[in-house]
């Protein structure tokens, strides 16, 4: 019998074979013990992440600078960049939300640069994909273009 080939580098030999369910996809993995490590590391995370996302966003608190998601919606600033992380679900909906909110409560929407609307997409996409140093500086740039001159941000 032909020794089978790791179904992901398709380069080493398969050491392993094991049945993995992921929302609720059942999937059998025949992988080597170097990409089997490495798909544990992702798994573990991912199961972090859903244990993250289980506590909702107004209970957490920012590991990094104590940030909470009521500071936030005082102060509209996140206090560091792991509070895109922290945040990052709630934000995303928050973003795509927020040009839409300035629009509708008949503010004066032309106050708003129509390329402010496409960095706000710009942004949750960012969050999305977790590049949340990006994310951080395209928001202090959204922030500037929004506020004009008012220096409290
Ligand atoms: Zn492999
Ligand atoms: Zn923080």
């Amino acid at each position: 019998m032909e020794k089978e080939l790791c179904q992901i580098c398709k380069h080493r030999i398969a050491e392993h074979r094991f049945v993995r369910v992921v929302g609720g996809v059942e999937t059998t993995y025949s992988i080597c013990s170097h990409c089997k490590a490495l798909m544990d590391n992702k798994y573990r995370e991912l199961q972090e992440e859903a244990a993250r996302k289980a506590v909702p966003p107004e209970m957490r608190v920012c590991s990094v600078c104590g940030s909470t998601l009521q500071s936030f919606s005082e102060t509209g600033v996140l206090g560091c960049e792991n509070c895109y992380h922290v945040f990052d679900d709630y934000l995303i909906e928050y973003i795509r939300g927020y040009h839409g909110a300035v629009t509708h409560v008949g503010m004066d929407a032309t106050a708003v640069p129509p390329d402010v609307e496409a960095l706000f997409k710009e942004l949750a996409d960012l969050i999305a994909k977790e590049e949340y140093e990006k994310a951080q500086a395209l928001n202090d740039k959204i922030k500037r273009l929004m506020g004009g001159g008012d220096d409290r941000l």
